[in-house]
């Protein structure tokens, strides 16, 4: 509170009184109220499901409040529709992007803002410079990656002007490598005046960037604080209203013979910006879970692509992939996953699920083998079981198994996409990012139930660049630099400074070949 009173700068931008939204007899926000100062950086923090989209979605003019008001810059305002709300000053950056992927930078900014692609280009490159974005205005947008294509959406927003933007989970969409450039442009924002609504799941990310945060609890406010005063764990609680328990683990008892194994593989990338795998070593075994960590862009894609089989191996080919023993680098993913195999990808939206299909047909997608399809017919009963069986087991928010997967939020696509993997009963899972966008509360579940799974002896791989996560449910952690693997580093011995050593790179080829046995 104490911070607010600092950055005073004048009269508030935005007061909320008393918002409340309804959808049927679901209350998703209940009585918001909330001020906002030109300039201020101010998070909305809250478990997956909230209320938090729902209320910058009525601070956009997507939806309509059923009661309560809103005043900005001291008047009371109704708004009608986004258009309405841009035309005010407020700008919104969403947490799936709205870009047509066959048209330039240029191009699409353009479909936004009535001014001729060759006035906006020129536009476009001096908001880039003042605000450390750059983006160039030619390229397709289907090139970019996703931190690019934030950026496309950010400058589109700040072209119009805003003294307000908000921002829906941005950096879940981004590398951690991207991280530091989005806060340094919402920092010069702030500086020149904008308010910016920031959500996250990422406690640090909050303390280190907002002066204020506002806790949301199943629709409700429970809490304003100064972020920086207040440490993680302090913040987690008063998001889930409860401890985060950490999980509850013993010490991995894995048997010898691994379940899965890579040997001296080396391979070049099927895409010109990939990461060239070099002389790869790795085995994981029954009843343990194995990290790999590193900065995302060091091979990580192409190890996830070569281990479930979606780049199978070249004919002529140097070093191995082996499940049980037996050689499975050239078969493809519904061979591996007959063999016990199941996958979390990294990418939810493209691999992970298809965002027209409901739940159930996603279901489906790589349950088919487990007694869903009988006689070559869907059994549609078992199909709408095992997707109710995700949903509830995993505590996915959703209307039901016929709700299309692009309905639910982030996080809770990406709960369903894991339990679903869960669900098959695999003897070895290799997840990329199994937390990614998903809330505190629900990580530390799925975390739980990655360590259980260990232990009724499944071998577990996973690839994640939450550092945390690895330390904290990893049996043994090896880091990826530049498509070469270190030496695993145990449990025990962990540190920062060693991964961190190791994460940069600093692992010696010699090691590499005294630490990992041949088959
Ligand atoms: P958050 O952004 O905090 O994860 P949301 O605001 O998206 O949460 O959603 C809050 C709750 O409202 C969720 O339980 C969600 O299922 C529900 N909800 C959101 N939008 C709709 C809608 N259009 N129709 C029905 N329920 C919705
Ligand atoms: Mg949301």
């Amino acid at each position: 509170m104490k911070q607010a009173t600092e950055s005073r700068r004048g009269d508030p931008l935005l007061v909320i009184s008393d918002l409340t939204k309804r959808f049927g007899e679901f209350t998703a926000n209940d009585g918001i109220s909330l001020e906002l100062e030109p300039g201020e950086i101010h998070a909305i923090l809250g478990e997956n499901g909230a209320g938090k989209s729902t209320l910058m979605k009525m601070i956009y003019g997507v939806l309509k409040p059923d009661s309560g008001t809103l005043k900005w810059r001291g008047k009371p305002v109704i708004l009608h529709n986004p258009a309405h709300a841009r035309a005010l000053g407020i700008g919104m950056v969403f947490q799936h992007f709205s870009l047509f992927e066959s048209l330039t930078v240029a191009e699409n900014i353009s479909l936004a803002i009535p001014e001729t692609v060759k006035l906006l280009r020129s536009r476009i490159a001096e908001v880039s410079t003042r605000y450390g974005l750059p983006v160039d205005p030619d390229a397709l947008v289907h090139k970019l990656a996703m931190g690019q294509r934030q950026r496309v959406e950010i400058t589109r927003c700040l072209l119009q002007e805003p003294q307000l933007i908000i921002m829906d989970e941005p950096t879940s969409v981004l590398p951690p490598s991207a991280v530091p450039i989005l806060f340094e442009t919402i920092r010069k924002l702030a500086a020149s005046g904008c308010a910016v609504l920031f959500i996250s799941h990422k406690l640090e990310e909050i303390r280190s960037l907002c002066h204020k945060a506002t806790v949301m609890r199943a629709g409700r406010i429970v809490a304003t604080v100064d972020p920086a005063v207040e440490s993680s764990a302090s913040l987690a609680k008063l998001m889930i209203g409860r401890d985060i328990p950490h999980p509850s683990r013993s010490a991995a008892k894995p048997s010898d013979v691994p379940a899965l194994s890579l040997h001296n593989l080396t391979l070049a990338p099927d895409d010109p910006f990939g990461t060239r795998l070099d002389d790869i070593s790795l085995q994981v075994r029954p009843g343990e879970i194995v990290g790999i960590a590193g900065v995302s862009g060091n091979g990580q894609r192409e190890l996830a692509a070569v281990l479930s089989g979606e780049q199978p191996l070249p004919a002529k080919q140097n070093g191995s992939v082996r499940l049980f023993g037996g050689d499975c680098g050239h078969s493809d993913c519904g061979h591996r996953r007959a063999q016990g195999m199941a996958f979390v990808p990294e990418d939810r939206n493209g691999r992970g699920s298809v965002a027209e299909m409901t739940l159930e047909q996603n279901a489906l997608l790589t349950g088919y083998a487990r007694n869903l399809v009988a006689y070559g017919f869907v059994r549609n009963a078992a199909v709408s079981k095992f997707a109710q069986d995700c949903i509830h087991e995993m505590d996915v928010r959703c209307s039901g198994g016929d709700a299309e997967a692009r309905s639910l939020s982030g996080g809770n696509l990406q709960k369903f996409i894991v339990g679903r993997e869960l669900a098959l009963k695999p003897k070895i899972l290799v997840a990329s990012q199994p937390t990614w966008g998903v809330d505190i509360g629900a990580a530390s579940a799925i975390r739980q139930r990655l360590v259980d799974l260990r232990d009724e002896g499944v071998a577990i791989l996973i690839i994640s660049d939450e550092l945390e996560e690895l330390v904290e449910i990893a049996d043994r952690v090896h880091a990826l630099f530049r498509g070469s693997l270190s030496p695993s580093i145990e449990r025990g011995d962990v540190t920062d400074e060693l991964i961190g050593s190791y994460m940069a790179g600093n692992f010696s080829p010699e090691k590499l070949s005294v630490e990992v046995s041949g088959p």
